[in-house]
């Protein structure tokens, strides 16, 4: 599977510290994407899902694990891979959050299961209105594990669109919804 980052503690795409997972590979090529060097599987990315685990595991063991937010990149694009690692990160944290360019209606109840929070759709650069969680206002938030909507109702009505930054092996990473000149910095 390919995976470009991990990051620990995301708190900006999702409710409270939560690992952060990148996944390489899109076809949306969506216009303003704050990821277009995610778009391609490049090779040094590739990484076994047992050795995926164990890192996830170091961070897991150690620190409080609110949730998973899983974007990239398109993670459906890997769809066998992503639903091999959501049945693992659901012994960690039954809150996970998939971002995908695809429209739920497009993706069967196989990559659905163990999803608690899909949020839809490609970006739109012209609907980017800095809300939480979605890029844009055509994405939809679509919280398919009842377990997790008071949770999810209480931040969406509390919490604000922030950006966190992070320093890498591959350099400044800004997470978050970003506002549409992000990438004309
Ligand atoms: S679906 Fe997401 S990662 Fe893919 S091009 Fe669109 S915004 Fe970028």
């Amino acid at each position: 599977m390919y995976v470009a980052r991990i990051l620990y503690p995301v708190e900006v795409l999702g409710p409270g510290k939560r690992i952060g997972i990148w996944f390489c590979g899109c076809k949306h090529k969506c216009k303003g994407c704050s990821n277009p060097e995610l778009w391609q599987k490049h090779e040094k990315y590739k990484i076994d899902i047992n050795d995926l685990m164990i890192l996830i595991h170091q961070i897991s063991d150690t620190n409080t694990v609110d949730g998973f937010t899983i974007t990239g990149g398109d993670p459906m694009e890997q769809s066998d891979k992503l639903m091999e690692l959501l049945s693992k990160l659901k012994h960690i944290s039954d809150d996970i959050l998939v971002y995908t360019g695809y429209e739920i209606e497009e993706l069967n109840e196989n990559q659905l299961k163990n999803i608690s929070v899909l949020i839809d759709g490609k970006y739109k650069d012209e609907l980017n209105n800095n809300s939480i969680l979605r890029g844009s206002s055509n994405q939809r938030i679509h919280v398919l594990d009842k377990k997790q909507r008071n949770k999810y109702e209480a931040y969406l009505n509390t919490e604000s669109n922030k950006i966190q930054n992070f320093n890498t092996n591959d350099g400044f990473v800004s997470v978050g919804i970003h506002k549409p000149d992000f990438m004309k910095w």
